[in-house]
């Protein structure tokens, strides 16, 4: 299923060199052509900024799990933090920005999926979460998506929580937008009655002060997330990835990450399914 077709440097370099060309003003290059790999010049990592908890964004500070999950791989792959430029990944936008190599790894709440590693290789999974639903503080109408039919559902464009709901549940009617953060302003306003997707994202969006004490989670998980790092096909990191992220759990970094970016939200993780073992690469 993944494309196990060995990429030689000279041709990763070539294909660099020749995306910089095609692509000059895309944004987010890093000047200079004669890339050869290595520890000289800086890793594009894909993030998402409007997840607090997760990937966040505010002014020039980055913040998260998937960030910090990031930023240790990065490093045990030979760039510092200083290396990495982060670039924004909505869900809709993922397998382009791999495909297009726009980014050299994605750290966004990605799902590992058999339609999306069609298109592109994962390592990981790096965490386990659970497909969940956010509703207003005071309604307790709603316990699980059944609860839904003919109501009004957001959730986000290209993510396997909107797919979820259109194959499983096409009663409910479902608003796409591009973030969740916009999903949860319709939440407060009532133009929806429930928003949708992994548990610990909605519970970080609940948890940022402007949302203090206006929604909750309703804490029935229906789906199992578990967060790959995309890479593009054929890429040859994904065994050293991996290394990376089972040093992490192994040296309690993992932990400290999980801990300290959910402090403040009503949340604890799967631990059945969490620290989750490495899948092997190239299957
Ligand atoms: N983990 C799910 C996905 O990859 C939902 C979260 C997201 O949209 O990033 O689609």
């Amino acid at each position: 299923m993944r494309n196990t077709k060995p990429l030689g440097l000279a041709a990763m370099a070539a294909a660099a060199a020749l995306t910089l060309t095609a692509c000059g003003g895309g944004g987010g290059e890093t000047g200079g052509g004669g890339e050869t790999g290595g520890s000289g010049e800086n890793v594009r990592i894909g993030i998402k900024y409007d997840q607090p908890g997760l990937g966040f964004r505010d002014g020039e500070e980055y913040t998260g799990f998937d960030v910090d999950v990031a930023t240790y791989v990065a490093n045990e792959l030979g760039y510092s933090a200083d290396q990495i430029e982060w670039v924004e990944s909505p869900s809709a936008n993922r397998e382009n920005m791999l495909a297009n190599e726009q980014v050299d790894m994605i750290f966004a709440t990605y799902s590992i999926t058999d339609e999306r590693d069609q298109t592109v290789d994962f390592a990981g999974p790096y965490f386990v979460a659970g497909q969940d639903l956010l509703v207003r503080a005071d309604d307790d109408s709603i316990q699980g998506p059944a609860d839904l039919e003919g109501k009004n559902l957001c959730s986000v464009t290209g993510s396997t929580s909107a797919q979820k709901v259109k194959d499983e549940h096409p009663g409910v009617n479902l608003v796409e937008q591009g973030g969740y953060a916009e999903c949860v302003t319709f939440l407060e306003s009532g133009q929806v009655d429930a928003v949708t997707t992994d548990d610990i994202i909605l519970a970080g969006l609940a948890s940022t002060e402007a949302n203090q004490g206006k929604f909750k989670v309703v804490g029935n998980t229906f789906s199992e997330e578990r967060y790959g790092v995309g890479l593009p096909q054929g890429s040859e990191q994904c065994e050293a990835v991996n290394e990376a992220i089972t040093k992490m759990i192994e040296e309690g970094a993992w932990e400290e990450a999980v801990t300290a970016n959910t402090q403040g939200a009503d949340y604890s993780y799967n631990e059945e399914l969490n620290p989750p073992e490495m899948e092997p690469c190239g299957e």
